[in-house]
């Protein structure tokens, strides 16, 4: 069990967020009626909510206006469960309306069943938000908080706004569809967005991790690792904790005597030799219609089932109001009679199929009863029906048909797993379970039967909590994207330091990142305002960049500025010339080098390679996405092997991946810019990306250093591209004016720096 102190390693309560709480409140009961919610999410969650340290927030069942009934509830709930209300028609809009209306069947695979026009998305938002109040209402600084599923997508990266330094985790119940499937939602961004707001994000299977990372690239264009993006300074992790059920209740409950006799009974009441049995909520997604036309299938297929075999079917009432789910039940009794009709005997017929919820006695009498178990939904995030049958089987018999496309058959290799879109495919599974022996039942029921006990319930809860523990809460830079009027303020703060050196990077820093380098030509204002900048009394600027010297030159050379082109291969100090700080420009590496570049613009549509004096650069930024992405991993694993004992450094920078000699970088290059002038500068950094981390170290202890991107960084600002560094360096220069204009400004430098 968990202990929630030791799972946060904190004084801190664990805050549990889920759309529904683990208690129902029944309506207009009088008193309030408050039962356990049925389900799997409170079961897996049972250990931390009862550990007494934990609070948790959720909507309590009942639909109410705001008004004193809401009140009512409240006192009616224990004092660890904060309820979140809505009003029905709230409630209708975002939980059948978007919730699983759009992103159930959408995650599912059963695109004809998202409607044509997605209109109640609004309400989805406005839920979102109302979670998001709640929380930050309850939250207290040493508080984990976990969000549950997909009815909270947006919840994570609400709370980070109002909560930045807050440990937030989310688990996708749910499977996480494809790249290619997930994109056809309108609202696509939104949702990544929403869930990167999360330190760590769990997934039932790694094919959902792996197609989660697929969509961060594929939408956002982020480059995600596997198992971990870095988005605004800090680490989001992915993993994947599948969930389990308690084996040993289970067990325990199959032992009973009672049990073992209701199980006695229910074969006995039915004259089949062989029992089938199907457990599942009335849902589209769990394949019920094909699993009865795969009865059909083999009944017409080998007759000599006929009154051989029964299929019991509890379906499960779920989402009544719903009109699809009507219509799906109107179709599956349909299908049931048809089948029926055709096949029945006197004393018995194929299909008893039972639309009601069992009581857990009755579930694991039918478990221990059945011969073969069919679990067939089309797609599910887990299947915890298929685990508890397993679990439930203490006599080491017994047959599991299981989906392929249910998460849990990444687990359960020994049962058959089959395609359930696949009729003929089942139909053979079924007959193969029927045919086979004991020796082989019980050979899988054994295998079957460890995986399951490997994985106790608790576990599940456990694992997550304690990664989320892990996880540093990294605050990186304080992020002034959205408050430009403290950009103003730092440059107005900047202008009262006597002597300043501005290290400036030119692609993506200065001017925005073009499709060719040498696209990024500075307009006229842009260079206006570097001479003015240059002008300013006791200021020195130099542009520090990864570039050619020609282009440089050719850019801003006639600027009376100090130049470092390709990461410090080249310099030119303040009024100087040029200076190679390489000795020797023939490396071995070059060649071997160059013909792997080409070999990657071979099989990457437009990508180029870059050739400078020393360096070599591969551009990826006009290929497409995810395969621009996905070589230049590649490129820089067969980089960093052949240049293992060569002095030249592979660098990942902005769509670009590139190979320079050793001992250069933009850090060095400002250290012997700075070498060269009298006097202790303060010095302003800028820049965009790998590259220029180092000169944001080189430019310690200064607090003005700028990032002008989302990347991680150890700048201590971010700002928002190169308009707000343009934004700020004009105001710089408005300020120092000013002061020049009073006389403010400081004569004792006068022809010191300039
Ligand atoms: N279950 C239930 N009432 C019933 C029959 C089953 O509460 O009448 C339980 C079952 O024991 C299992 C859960 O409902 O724990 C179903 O979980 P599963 O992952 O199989 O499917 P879901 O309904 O979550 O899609």
């Amino acid at each position: 069990m968990v202990e929630v102190g030791e799972a946060n390693g904190q004084r801190g309560r664990v805050l549990l967020v889920s759309n529904r709480l683990p208690v129902s409140i029944t309506p207009n009961s009088e008193p309030l009626l408050v039962r356990p919610s049925p389900g799997g999410l409170a079961t897996g969650l049972r250990s931390v909510h009862a550990s007494g340290s934990s609070a948790w927030i959720g909507w309590p069942g009942v639909n109410t206006e705001p008004g004193p009934e809401r009140e009512r509830i409240e006192r009616a709930l224990p004092s660890n469960v904060v309820p979140v209300h809505f009003t029905s028609e709230e409630m209708t809009r975002f939980y059948d309306g978007i919730a699983n209306g759009v992103i159930w069947p959408l995650f599912h695979y059963l695109l004809d069943r998202v409607p044509g026009d997605i209109r109640d998305w609004d309400a989805y938002e406005s839920a979102n938000q109302r979670f998001a109040d709640a929380v930050a209402k309850e939250a207290r600084p040493d508080d984990l908080i976990w969000v549950q599923d997909y009815h909270l997508l947006l919840l994570p990266a609400l709370l980070r706004d109002r909560l930045p330094r807050a440990r937030i985790g989310f688990f996708l119940h749910i499977p996480f569809p494809s790249s290619e499937v997930f994109r056809i939602l309108p609202y696509r961004e939104a949702v990544l967005q929403g869930l990167l707001g999360a330190d760590l994000i769990g997934f039932h299977t790694f094919n959902d991790q792996r197609h989660f990372s697929a969509a961060l690239l594929s939408v956002l264009g982020f480059d995600a690792e596997l198992d971990r993006v870095e988005v605004e300074g800090r680490s989001v992790r992915l993993h994947v904790f599948p969930m389990g059920v308690d084996a040993d209740g289970f067990a325990a409950l199959a032992r009973e005597p009672a049990i073992l006799k209701a199980s006695r009974e229910l074969r006995a009441a039915h004259a089949a030799d062989k029992l089938l049995l199907g457990i599942d909520r009335l849902d589209y997604t769990k394949g019920l219609t094909r699993k009865f036309l795969a009865i059909e299938r083999l009944l017409e297929r080998s007759p000599q089932y006929r009154s051989k075999i029964m299929l019991l079917q509890v379906a499960v009432p779920s989402r009544e109001n719903v009109s699809a789910y009507r219509e799906l039940k109107r179709e599956i009794e349909e299908i049931a009679g048809r089948i029926n009709g055709a096949h029945a005997t006197l004393h018995s017929a194929p299909i008893h199929y039972v639309y009601d919820s069992v009581d857990q006695h009755e579930l694991v009498a039918s478990y221990t009863a059945a011969d073969v178990m069919l679990v067939t939904p089309l797609r599910d995030g887990m299947n915890l029906v298929a685990k508890e049958y397993v679990a439930s089987r203490v006599d080491g018999d017994g047959v599991l048909v299981l989906s392929e496309f249910a998460g849990a058959a990444s687990e359960l290799a020994d049962a058959l797993v089959v395609n359930p879109y696949d009729v003929a495919a089942i139909a053979g599974a079924i007959e193969r379970a029927l045919e086979m022996d004991e020796p082989e039942r019980r050979r899988r029921m054994r295998r079957l039967r460890e995986k399951v006990d490997a994985r106790p319930v608790d576990l599940w809860a456990s694992s997550f909590l304690s990664a989320l523990k892990l996880e540093p809460t990294s605050l990186g830079p304080a992020d002034l994207r959205r408050r430009p009027e403290q950009v103003l303020a730092l440059a107005d703060e900047m202008a009262e330091r006597p002597e300043l050196v501005f290290a400036l990077d030119y692609d993506g820093t200065l001017v925005p990142i073009s499709s060719t380098p040498d696209g990024a030509v500075p307009g006229a204002e842009l260079l206006e305002l570097l001479a003015s900048l240059a002008a300013c009394p006791g200021v020195k600027v130099a542009v520090v960049s990864g570039r050619t010297l020609e282009s440089l030159a050719r850019f801003v050379g006639d600027l009376p500025l100090a130049l470092v082109a390709e990461h410090g291969v080249w310099s030119r100090q303040w009024g100087g010339d040029w200076i190679r700080h390489v000795e020797d420009l023939s490396h071995a590496w070059r060649a071997p080098v160059l013909a792997m570049l080409e070999e990657y613009c071979s099989r990457t549509p437009g990508s180029f390679v870059e050739q400078k004096t020393a360096g070599l650069a591969w551009h990826y930024r006009n290929a497409d996405r995810q395969l621009g992405a996905a070589r230049a991993r590649e490129l820089r694993l067969n980089l960093v092997q052949i240049l293992a004992r060569q002095p030249a450094s592979v660098i990942g920078g902005r769509k670009v991946v590139e190979v320079r000699p050793q001992d250069t970088d933009k850090g060095v290059a400002l250290k012997r810019l700075l070498a060269d002038i009298p006097g202790d500068p303060t010095v302003v950094a800028m820049g965009d990306d790998r590259s220029d981390e180092e000169l944001f170290r080189a430019a310690a202890p200064s607090p003005y250093t700028f990032a002008a991107s989302v990347l991680p960084t150890h700048a201590h600002y971010r700002v928002d591209g190169p308009s707000a560094v343009r934004a700020l360096l004009a105001r710089f220069v408005e300020r120092r004016r000013e002061r020049a204009a009073n006389g403010t400004a400081f004569p004792h430098l006068e022809g010191a720096l300039t």
